[in-house]
């Protein structure tokens, strides 16, 4: 059965209640931290768990997940949400 709300991580790939995820939004070739999921345009998601940040972080997977460049402040950002868990 689908979960509503569900969305797949870019790092493990799982999919996982969206209340558990950093969403990161691109609109009009800027990308910003969701953090209510209401900002619209193109998104991608990350578990808000240390590894799948750090893995995010270090093989640049929003890059991939966007196709563009996303700019090193955003990684910076997201490093801010990690929790140990
Ligand atoms: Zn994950």
């Amino acid at each position: 059965m689908h979960i509503k709300n569900e969305r797949r991580c870019v790092a493990c790939r799982e999919n996982k209640q969206q209340n558990d995820m950093l969403r990161i939004a691109k609109i009009n070739d800027e990308f910003y931290i969701d953090q209510k999921y209401k900002l619209g345009g193109r998104g991608a998601y990350i578990c808000k768990e240390k590894k799948c940040i750090d893995l995010c972080i270090k093989k640049r997977l929003l890059n991939r997940a966007f196709r563009t460049n996303v700019s090193q402040s955003i990684y910076d950002k997201i490093g801010e949400y990690e929790k140990d868990n």
